[in-house]
This record gives C-alpha cells, structure tokens and sequence, in this order.
C-alpha cells in the first residue's frame, strides 16, 4: 500500500511538471495560461512558489505524454488525472484550465484544482482532483505547506475560501492564509490548524453564502477550543478582489481595524437583519449564546457572556441562565 502511494505521489509530480511546463514554454500556455494569472495579477514569484500551471485545451496532451513515458492506464486513474468514457477510453480529467497543485502539509503534491478560462456559465468554474489513497479533501488545507511557519511566526491563522484569495493574500505578504478549498470547513481541517495555532481569523467572501458559511465555521472553531475572529468584507468582494482593490497596505488596514471577535461579528450580522423588533433582538441573543454555548473552557465562556451582556444590555445573569439550559441540553 505505502508502495501504491509512493507510485500516485510520482504520477501527481510528474502532472505538475508537465503543467507547468505547459504554461511557461508552450505557445499556448504562454498565451492563455500564462497570460490569465497575469491578468489577475500575479507575480512570477508566487506563480513558481506555488507551482502553478496550465492544462492544454486538449482530450489526452498528459495522458499521451505520461503512458509514453511508462505511467501505466490505472495509476493515471487512480491518481485522479485521467477519466475513462462509456466506451473505456481514457482522457484527460485537466483540459484547457488553469492548475492550483495541491500540496499535502509537508509539501507534496497530491491533487489539482482547475479553473476555467471561460465565462461560460454551463462550465463548471473548478474541477477539482477526486478523492484517491493520497487526497483526502476534508483533511487538506490549500497552502498549509507555504505557511505553516508564518503561521507558528504570527500565532494565527487567516482562513478563506478559495486558491486565488491564498495566492493573491500570500503576495501581499501575509503569508499565514490557507483555504479550505473544494469543501467546507471541516473538523480535520480545524484540527489541523491547531497544530500550529489556537487563533483563526476568517476572511470569507462578502456574500450571502460567506456570511453563512462564516457564521458555521466560526461555531465549529469554538468547538474545538480555538480562538476565532472574522473579518467582513464588503458584498461582492472576496479577499483575492479585495486586495487587488486596496494594495496590499490599505488591504492590512482593512483587516486590522475591521477583524472583529464572534460575539460582536455575529450580532452586528444578526441585527442588521432583525432591526428594532424586539422579539427578533431576543433571537440574535439567543443565537450568540448558542455560539457561547460551544466554548468547552467555561472561564472562556464566562469573559464573552460578559461581552455580550454589554454589548447587548442584557442583564449578565439571564445569559449565564440561558447558557446553562443549553449546556444541559434543554432545547
Ligand atoms: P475566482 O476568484 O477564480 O473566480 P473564487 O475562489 O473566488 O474563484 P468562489 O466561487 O468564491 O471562487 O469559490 C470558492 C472556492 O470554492 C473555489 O476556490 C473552489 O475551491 C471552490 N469552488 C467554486 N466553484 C466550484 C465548483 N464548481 N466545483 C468545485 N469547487 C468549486
Ligand atoms: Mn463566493
Ligand atoms: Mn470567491
Ligand atoms: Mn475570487
């Protein structure tokens, strides 16, 4: 089995190399690899760190390459770079798409993530490497590898949803930035984070499946004990965009003065909706001390019961009543 690993961790090098090869010295790669990631902005520099490459707009260019060089059909396979038809041909699973490798914590490559070039709405915009004996997707965070140390370095990490907001953040020089690209966030992934910090800083997507999804993320990092901040960003930008709007200085700025803890990240979310109406307000403090609810240390939980108290004028007592219920599962 460890040899079968060994043999799918040598096919996903093998891709990566032609990928990138494809976009550096190929007239097409040049032109429409190439010619994107610069488009949107990125430097050589993080385009080679992060060994990014190019699919040719083709059914098999890798699969030619990689059976005459002696890859066997299963090992393309199983690797998740090539798909069999109805008729049992093979082609490629990567064609005419931008490639993010994706590395496994200790820096080797284990699976892709392809964006489209086109505006073709019918296209998926990724496609991404299926699960194989190598990738794992819930336990993989993009860009870990590259910043594990800045974020030991920092004690935090920031966390967003996609490749293009890593590459993009990490070149603004905040190199402590990996997403939980492909899935959602996951408990493994959290974990995993935990390893190297007690401190996350969400930066999701300033839409209305960010918000959501930040508001999940930040109840699931409770849960596991760590430190959670979230940073929102104004709707229709997501961090990648975001940055390439301020420069990366006025970009630190942003995240610094508007990183906000949970408690009052959730309610200025939460009542924004709910308004004046005071049965609505009682909801939104329901649901931050549901939030509060999740913290496993109780010192923890009794410093934000006090936050929310203040924050919300709310008598400490009734939240510290409501905590409890919860706690003893009374809903
Ligand atoms: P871009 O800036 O290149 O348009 P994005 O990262 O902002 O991409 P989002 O639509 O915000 O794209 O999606 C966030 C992440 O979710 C993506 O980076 C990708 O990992 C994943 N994703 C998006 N669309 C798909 C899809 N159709 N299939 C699989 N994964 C997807
Ligand atoms: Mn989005
Ligand atoms: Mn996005
Ligand atoms: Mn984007």
């Amino acid at each position: 089995a460890d040899l079968r690993r060994e043999g799918l961790y040598v096919v996903t090098t093998r891709a990566a190399r032609f990928f990138q090869d494809s976009m550096w010295t190929s007239q097409e790669g040049q032109t429409i690899g190439l010619g994107y990631y610069k488009e949107r902005g990125f430097r050589d520099e993080v385009l080679k760190k992060f060994e990014l490459g190019y699919s040719p707009d083709s059914w098999d260019a890798f699969i030619t390459k990689a059976l005459q060089e002696g890859f066997n059909e299963k090992i393309l396979e199983d690797a998740g770079l090539a798909i069999r038809n109805d008729k049992g041909k093979l082609y490629d699973r990567f064609r005419g798409r931008v490639l993010f490798p994706i590395h496994s914590f200790t820096g080797r490559i284990i699976g892709f993530g392809g964006r489209t070039l086109k505006t073709d709405k019918k296209v998926p915009k990724y496609v991404n490497s299926p699960e194989s004996e190598i990738y794992h997707k819930s336990d993989v965070l993009y860009g870990l590898y590259f910043a594990k140390k800045a974020i030991r370095d920092a004690d935090n990490c920031y966390l967003v949803e996609g490749y293009a907001d890593v590459l993009s953040v990490h070149q603004a020089g905040i190199e402590n930035v990996v997403a939980s690209s492909g899935t959602s966030l996951t408990t493994a992934q959290i974990r995993l984070i935990g390893r190297f910090t007690k401190n996350i800083t969400i930066l999701y997507d300033g839409d209305p499946a960010g918000i959501k999804a930040s508001l999940r993320g930040l109840d699931m990092i409770l849960e596991e004990g760590l430190n959670v901040r979230v940073v929102l960003f104004p709707d229709g930008h997501d961090p990648d965009s975001y940055v390439r709007k301020l420069g990366s200085s006025e970009f630190k700025n942003y995240i610094e003065k508007n990183q906000k803890d949970f408690i009052l990240y959730k309610t200025t979310i939460l009542l924004k909706y709910a308004g004046t109406d005071p049965i609505k307000k009682a909801g939104v403090i329901r649901e931050v001390v549901e939030s509060i609810a999740k913290i496993p240390d109780s010192i923890k939980a009794s410093v934000f019961i006090r936050e929310c108290s203040t924050l919300m004028q709310i008598d400490e007592r009734a939240l510290i009543t409501e905590l409890n219920k919860l706690k003893q599962g009374k809903y």
